[in-house]
């Protein structure tokens, strides 16, 4: 600890929405404007998918199929993240909590480090419209930025217009089949969250079937008055 993140009441930002809903893209934007780090629980798994490690030989096959990976993972590798000095001054968590239980352990664990909820933002969608959005999206492999098949291809075709890379990636799970059991996990298991947060009197609810730059001016609203 270098003492230089010793900022007044570190916040944390909770997104939830089901898959497609924009919690990445959001997310992201939120991160160029107001400084915060991204934490995504799914980016964190696919990495530990990709080094090999223990977590990502047991979370791999759960997450092709579109299911949800075992709390007990989960929740260690959020720990572990959220003890890095970068997270000390505040975080957007992107796709964490999804299960009643992640959200106690979150609970815990900002009591623990002095940090709480400024809000917890739900991205509201029509299920329909979701499996669309989410089989025809893809991603530039150099800085992430999103492109779909239907709704946004780059300008020159097969170049990314932030970075000029041509090399481009699709996620094994956006395809209609896990889609589907997203969506599933999604209303059985996140959905109630909903009312938890609201419960804590830190809930804000977002149209995010507007196009992206309203549902981020609207958002960037909410982070304004939470982080004031
Ligand atoms: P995402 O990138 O947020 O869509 O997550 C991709 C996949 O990673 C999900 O379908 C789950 O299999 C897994 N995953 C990500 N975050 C969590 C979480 N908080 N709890 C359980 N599984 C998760």
């Amino acid at each position: 600890m270098d003492g230089s993140n010793a900022m007044a009441a570190p916040a944390v930002l909770i997104l939830l929405g089901p898959p497609g809903a924009g919690k990445g893209t959001q997310a992201r934007k939120l991160t160029d404007r107001f400084g915060l780090v991204q934490l995504s629980t799914g980016d964190l798994l696919r990495a530990a998918v990709a080094e090999g490690t223990e977590a990502g030989k047991q979370a791999e096959a759960v997450m092709k199929a579109g299911g949800l990976v075992s709390d007990d993972i989960v929740i260690a590798i959020l720990r572990d993240r959220m003890s890095q000095p970068d997270c000390a001054a505040g975080v957007i968590l992107d796709g964490f909590p999804r299960t009643a239980g992640q959200a106690r352990a979150l609970d815990s664990l900002l009591a623990e480090s002095g940090q709480e909820i400024a809000a917890a933002i739900s991205l509201e969608v029509d299920d329909a419209a979701m499996v669309e959005r989410v089989s025809g999206r893809y991603t530039c492999a150099k800085c992430g930025e999103g492109y779909h098949d239907s709704f946004k291809q780059p300008e020159t075709a097969g170049v990314c217009d932030v970075c000029g890379s041509t090399e481009f990636k699709r996620r094994p799970d956006d395809n209609a089949d896990a889609v589907a059991t997203r969506l599933e996990a999604y209303h059985a298991e996140t959905a109630p969250l909903i009312a938890y947060y609201s419960d804590q009197g830190v809930l804000k609810t977002v149209d995010a079937m507007a196009d992206i730059d309203s549902v981020s001016d609207r958002m960037a609203g909410i982070v304004q008055d939470a982080f004031a």
